[in-house]
Parts: structure tokens; sequence; C-alpha cells
């Protein structure tokens, strides 16, 4: 699919509405501090549930295009406030609440398995050159260092596995 805009939110929106057909509004924000540290960030998604009515989104619409602008509301405000912003008009209710946080799930073990996919020979030659390497996770920039002896050993353990 295209991007509509290039701003997360709208691509999103317009992702959930035409892939999936779910008709939807979101939108997030970040406030950056004069320092440049993230002040505030947050977001959210409204959803319809099957069967509701088309013009239930067009009040949230109304309601979204009509509330504080989002990072001063979770900057002043709260994000319990952006609830009665965005659901104005609507008899709405917590269900559930769940902390969020940034976590990546590499691991030494899951570079290792990366590794097995190098070509034997090719290992072969990086082992050779007899330097550690690094391997840095694409996602939160962790390095991995490996010596030629831990390369060794995983192409070894690696040949063993093709063999049985
Ligand atoms: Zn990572």
């Amino acid at each position: 699919m295209e991007l509509v805009s290039g701003e997360i939110a709208e691509d999103l929106t317009a992702y959930l509405l035409e892939s999936e057909q779910v008709p939807s509004a979101c939108a997030l924000g970040v406030l950056v501090d004069t320092d440049l540290t993230i002040r505030a960030a947050g977001g959210f998604i409204v959803q319809l549930m099957p069967g509701a009515e088309e013009e239930l989104i067009e009040k949230l619409e109304d309601n979204i295009f009509l509330m504080d602008q989002l990072t001063t509301v979770l900057d002043e405000d709260g994000t319990d406030a952006i609830f009665s912003q965005v659901l104005r008009g609507f008899d709405w209710h917590v269900v559930g609440e769940y902390p969020v946080e940034y976590r990546c799930y590499c691991s030494r073990e899951r570079v290792e398995q990366a590794l097995t996919v190098i070509e034997p020979n090719e290992l072969r030659e990086i082992i050779a050159e007899g330097k550690e390497i690094s391997v840095s996770c694409q996602f939160c920039d962790r390095t991995y260092a490996f010596t030629p002896a831990e390369l060794e050993a995983l192409l070894k353990s690696s040949e063993n596995n093709l063999e049985n």
C-alpha cells in the first residue's frame, strides 16, 4: 500500500480503512523539550466495532478536530484527558490499563542464530581474518561481539546440525 502522507497517524488510519476495512481515527504526537529530550509522547487509535454506524466516526472526527493539540493535552493534562476530549459525548469507560515500554527482544542467542545463515565459506573467511566482529541490532543498536574462536564454535555447531 502506498503511504498517504508520510505522517504515521494518517498513513495508519488509511491502512486500517483500506486494508483492514476498519474505520479508525488515529493521532500521534511527540513534544520535544528545549534540551531535546522527549517531554511528552503519546497517541490514540479509536476503531469502530463491527456493525457500528458510520456516523460515529464523523462524530469522533469532529471531536478530534476540536480537541486541543495532542502534545499539549499529553503535557498539561495527561493521558486521561485524551479520552474525555476524543470521546466527548460518548458513554465511555476504562476496561483495562497496560503499561507500555520500548523493549527490544534481541539476544546473543538470536544473533548467533542469525549468524548461522552466513555461508560457511564466508564465515571461514571472517574467522581467518582473526579479528573480533561486532553485530549490531537494527532495532535497538545494541552490539554483540564475537571472537574468531566463538565464530569457529558457531560454525562447528551449525555444521553438526546440518549433518544430523
Ligand atoms: Zn535489539
